[in-house]
């Protein structure tokens, strides 16, 4: 077995050991002489899966019992709707932060079901800072205030939050949760799809202040209302059973790693060598501001584009995948999840030097 250095963005790499795992548990989960793909989500066995990876869960986020942690679907781009339909009534009006590409998707959709206010954008500086948090414009009767604390595809990334009083902070943290210590309590609603940091794709997590539950709009559907799912354990349809199942095998590697405080220092280990790398040279570039470099995705340019093809296909041949930027942004991008070994960071520096040497 060759295991390559995979730097997608999403489905992205996920630990060999949570994969090793999963193929000796696959055609015979436990002795029950079936795989987990082909359980009753009903059944006892799969039932302790679920409850076991929410445990887990918990325990690496620290999330207290007022709190409510949903397995849904749809993706993140799913919650783009549900959070209003289950925030805010018809009517209201909520702010949002824009950061980037995942930012917009996110107010084009809000605007969908209420009035949305842009209470602070990066746009003005190209997105590359986000605006100090004194500055944000926010509305005290906003039904709730969203943000995307690490934007995938520009690469910027912010921890800072005003304080809001009673409006809840809702967070699409698709692309950095797990990724270090977090202090849910911050949080009203946190959303992140799976298949960046946490699991597979099909896999939809919410964690949600249990007070914020039970004020969906009447026409919201059954499948997108928090209370419904939070009433079925999640299970008022067949859940995406086997991502669950690989999830919760991803949160127990994390815990046996040293759980969010281990994972934090080893990212900004991996992160802090790649942005020094492309500092410490006049032939690569990251344009983020160094107080908002995201940890997870780091995008960066050659110094002439003509060269794009070039870097792909020697990477390529060393085994470092998917590198290629966002279509809608260009250049390179690597993230560098969890799950990405720091020999991975390793190995692209070096191939980055010696790609400079070459051509530059
Ligand atoms: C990937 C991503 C999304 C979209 O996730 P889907 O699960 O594909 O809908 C939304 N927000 C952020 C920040 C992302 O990184």
């Amino acid at each position: 077995m060759s295991r390559h250095y995979n730097f997608c963005a999403g489905p992205a790499t996920l630990p060999t050991p949570v994969l090793e795992r999963a193929q000796v548990e696959l055609p015979d989960w436990h002795g029950k002489g079936l795989s987990v793909m082909e359980m009753s989500h009903r059944s006892p066995e799969f039932v302790s899966i679920a409850e076991h990876a929410e445990a887990t869960l918990r325990k690496l986020l620290n999330i207290g019992d007022d709190y409510a942690v949903l397995f849904v679907q749809g993706g993140a781009s799913t919650q783009f709707a549900s959070v209003p339909l289950n925030l805010a009534e018809e009517g209201a009006s909520a702010d949002y932060i824009n950061t980037g590409i995942w930012s917009k998707k996110a107010i084009a959709e809000g605007k969908r079901y209420l009035k949305v206010r842009v209470a602070a954008t990066a746009e003005d500086n190209g997105f590359t800072a986000v605006p100090d948090t004194a500055a944000w414009d926010l509305d005290a009767n906003a039904a709730y205030l969203h943000c995307t604390p690490n934007e995938t595809i520009g690469g910027l990334e912010f921890e800072a939050l005003p304080d809001t009083g009673d409006v809840p902070v809702v967070a699409d943290m698709s692309s950095t949760i797990l990724s270090r210590p977090l202090d849910v309590t911050r949080y009203g609603l946190i959303y992140a799809g799976a298949q960046k940091n946490i699991g597979p794709a099909g896999l939809t997590l919410v964690i949600i202040r249990k007070d914020l539950l039970g004020r969906a709009r009447a026409l919201t559907p059954s499948m997108l209302n928090y209370q419904v799912a939070a009433d079925n354990q999640s299970m008022y349809n067949t859940p995406p059973t086997f991502a669950w199942y690989l999830s919760g095998l991803v949160f127990d590697w994390i815990d046996q790693q040293g759980g969010l405080e281990a994972m934090g220092e080893l990212n900004s280990r991996k992160a802090g060598k790649l942005y020094a790398a492309i500092d410490g040279s006049d032939f690569y570039n990251n344009p983020i501001h160094p107080d908002y470099r995201s940890l997870m995705n780091v995008p960066f340019t050659l110094a002439d584009d003509a060269l794009n093809n070039a870097f792909l296909e020697g990477a390529e041949q060393r085994g470092l995948l998917n590198l290629k930027g966002h279509r809608s942004v260009g250049g390179m991008r690597a993230s560098i999840y969890n799950a990405m070994p720091e020999a991975g960071v390793d190995a692209l520096i070096e191939y980055m030097r010696e790609f400079e040497k070459e051509k530059a």
